[in-house]
């Protein structure tokens, strides 16, 4: 009896150690989640970042990516999705994710970061389902309404036709954020010395997923979606931040403004910037790097630079020897790199899981 009872005393101590206390998990929403609910966040953010009831670790900021500059991320004990769009169209399923996924997560927010199809196209349906708040320009928050039949919640931090450079900010949680209104990637003329980046397409993703119907109706209807000015967004919990654009507009020449905003704020731990976009056709990734340039953050994490909707598209692996020697030539220093890539890195919280008790707060796992 007693070797059974220290057996017991010693697993139950052994399974105490193993699993963090429920102190570490938030409460948010109910005490316990629906079953989908606990099953997609345990998917997107890993096992060990959710417990039971659904409820996620506060101690730790974990981003999922699905496809372009997409990303669910768990901060502060809450999901929010950074865009709200799972690529589809020429393809369908190359993604392993869909809306019902996304609903599913129970996310408190969507930021948007510009209005184009391949970013919020599906803010309505997902704001409609959850009542998650949609955050976005007065524009974006216009067209994602009107497309929910006027049904998704917004919050406009911007007024219609804001100038660049134009600042916001908000709190949710314990979570900060801090809005700048910036440009959208176009093409200018050729600089001096322009490296134009023009990778080949792979139409491998349309052969082994050939599209529904439905997913090439849903995204030919979605072309005529606004940009509606284009967002960076700075979320701070204690002393970690994290910056992320899903564009890179040509700063230096178009967005002054925005570009001494974005050098004042602290050096973020994360950058996350889109890198494919329509001035790398003249000037490969000069406009990408001039963020990263800007801001100086110690990690880097490319987006909008997979095959989403291919032949417009290519696979991450094709831009990334180009991306390694632009962050190698930047004057200031290379940032570390946390390479993305296609399919292989959709749906994988290990890329991109922080702890925040950690003075290294670096994923871990290969670059
Ligand atoms: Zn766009
Ligand atoms: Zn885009």
């Amino acid at each position: 009896m007693v070797t059974i009872a220290r057996r017991t005393a010693l697993a139950a101590a052994a399974a105490l150690a193993l699993t963090p206390r429920s102190a570490a998990f938030a409460l948010d929403g109910p005490r316990r989640h629906p079953h989908e609910t606990i099953a997609a966040r345990r998917r997107f953010f890993g096992p060990a970042n959710v417990d039971a009831r659904g409820h996620l670790r506060r101690d730790r900021v974990v981003l999922s990516w699905f496809g372009v500059s997409n990303f669910a991320m768990a901060i502060g004990g809450r999901v929010v999705l950074l865009d709200a769009w799972v690529p589809q169209g020429t393809y369908s399923g190359y993604v392993p994710a869909d809306v019902d996924d996304l609903v599913a997560l129970r996310p408190s927010h969507v930021f948007i970061g510009h209005g184009h199809f391949d970013h919020a196209a599906d803010a309505p349906a997902i704001g409609a389902a959850t009542g998650a708040l949609v955050v976005g320009t007065a524009e974006h928050c216009a067209q994602v309404h009107a497309q929910s039949g006027g049904v998704a919640r917004t919050a406009p931090v911007l007024p219609v036709a804001a100038p660049e450079g134009a600042t916001s900010s908000l709190t949710f949680g314990p979570v900060r954020v801090n809005v700048v209104k910036h440009v959208h990637s176009a093409p200018e003329a050729p600089a001096s010395g322009a490296d134009p980046l023009l990778p080949a397409p792979d139409l491998m993703a349309c052969l082994e997923h050939p599209p529904t119907v439905t997913d090439v109706l849903d995204t030919v209807l979605h072309q005529g979606d606004q940009e509606g000015g284009a967002l960076a967004y700075r979320f701070r919990i204690g002393d970690f931040s994290l910056v992320w654009h899903d564009s890179s507009g040509p700063l230096h020449s178009k967005a002054p403004t925005a570009r001494r905003v974005l050098g004042r704020w602290r050096r973020p731990d994360v950058h996350l910037g889109s890198i494919q976009g329509f001035g790398q056709y003249t000037n490969g990734l000069r406009d990408p790097m001039w963020y990263v340039e800007t801001l100086r953050p110690r990690l880097f994490v490319p987006g909008h630079h997979d095959n989403w909707l291919p032949p417009a598209s290519s696979p991450a692996s094709t831009y990334e020897s180009r991306l390694r020697e632009a962050l190698a030539a930047l004057p200031s220093g290379a940032p570390e790199l946390r390479m993305l890539r296609d399919p292989d890195d959709y749906v994988n919280p290990d890329r991109l899981t922080f702890d925040l008790g950690r003075a290294d707060r670096r994923p871990r796992g290969p670059r």
